[in-house]
């Protein structure tokens, strides 16, 4: 049995986690800390917080992610930023209609953008691995559907040929940079654990 602790403030993503993870996985969730994210990657953000956690709850496994939106016509903003585009304590809906306002003039062939997830995993206290997961997309002009979070509704999916905001869960985990980093790192736990 593959034993790990999720580093996660975020009940809804420890949940995705939990529905992913096959019978001989367990994931424990751990009491919330807070932590700061100063890096300057999401690789060295998703470390940070697993070490912040690992002092609060030192589990021999434990990972933590990290995650945001690339747009290609913003030179790669929001990036490491995308909680807080449009401000320390902005909404979902807050930084949505600043992406919207921010590509008002940009064409539809110039729209692409990317979610990125960066995994980490601990082991005693150590970085021993990184996981990077990306689903290529491109921004809509309006909302689509209100399933999901963050910049969902937003972010057009080729293969689906739907918005995330369209996208029940389970299928959008078979596309998204969280299931694609995470399933990377169920993959090699079970060859190195
Ligand atoms: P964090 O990984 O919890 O720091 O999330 C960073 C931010 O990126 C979130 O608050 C969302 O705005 C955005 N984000 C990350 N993953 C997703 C996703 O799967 N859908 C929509 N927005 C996301």
């Amino acid at each position: 049995m593959l034993e790990l602790v999720c580093a996660t403030s975020n009940r809804g993503k420890l949940r995705e986690f939990r529905l992913a993870s096959g019978a001989d996985v367990s994931i424990a969730g751990c009491p919330a800390v807070h932590c700061p994210e100063t890096g300057a990657t999401f690789e060295a953000n998703a470390l940070q917080k697993a070490l912040c956690y690992h002092r609060a709850n030192p589990a021999a496994w434990l990972f933590a992610d990290d995650s945001g939106l690339e747009v290609d016509a913003l030179g790669g903003a929001p990036g490491i930023h995308s909680a807080r585009f449009a401000g320390p304590a902005a909404s979902d809906r807050e930084n949505n209609m600043l992406l919207l306002r921010s590509l008002a003039r940009v064409p539809p062939e110039r729209r692409t953008a990317r979610f990125v997830c960066t995994i980490a995993v601990l082991h005693d206290g150590r970085l021993a691995e990184t996981f990077r997961g990306t689903v290529e997309g491109r921004i809509l002009r309006r909302h689509s559907g209100s399933l999901g979070f963050g910049y969902d509704p937003l972010f057009y999916c080729p293969p689906l040929r739907a918005s995330f905001g369209l996208t029940p869960a389970h299928a959008k985990w078979q596309h998204s940079h969280r299931g694609r980093a995470f399933r990377a790192m169920l993959a090699w736990l079970r060859d190195n654990q």
